[in-house]
């Protein structure tokens, strides 16, 4: 007997349980970012990690720099955007806030990155 098959959608956050596999667009958005276990329901540590931490903020505030490759670092002589670490922490604090929205229990790994404990969690 096959496992049965939970799916969650990274876009709209939509849980379908004994998928079908051959359907690959979820039925709530049509989005194709799908992820799929059979233990999905039952897990309970997530890990996030955002994405391009520096450059996303700097995208964000620059809309200009938007669809430009974008790199962010560098010191004195440096050719490419300067960081703003002091940005970084502060938007650092607010996903934190976020996070902790969710649950207490948020172990912090770096300014971008946390493991949550949701098994006290409700869903909403
Ligand atoms: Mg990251």
């Amino acid at each position: 007997m096959q496992p049965q098959l939970t799916r969650l959608c990274l876009d709209c956050g939509r849980l379908d349980d004994d998928v079908d596999p051959a359907v690959t667009m979820c039925l709530g958005c049509g989005s194709s970012r799908l992820i799929a276990h059979d233990e999905l329901r039952s897990l309970s540590v997530a890990h996030a990690d955002c994405g391009a931490y520096y450059a996303s903020i700097e995208k964000r505030d620059h809309p200009e720099l938007a669809n430009q490759p974008l790199i962010v670092g560098g010191g004195e002589r440096g050719v490419v955007m300067k960081p703003d670490m002091v940005k970084y922490q502060r938007e650092s604090r607010r996903i934190r806030e976020l996070m902790w929205a969710a649950t207490p229990l948020v172990e912090a790994v770096s300014i971008d990155e946390a493991y949550l404990d949701l098994s006290q969690a409700s869903a909403r």
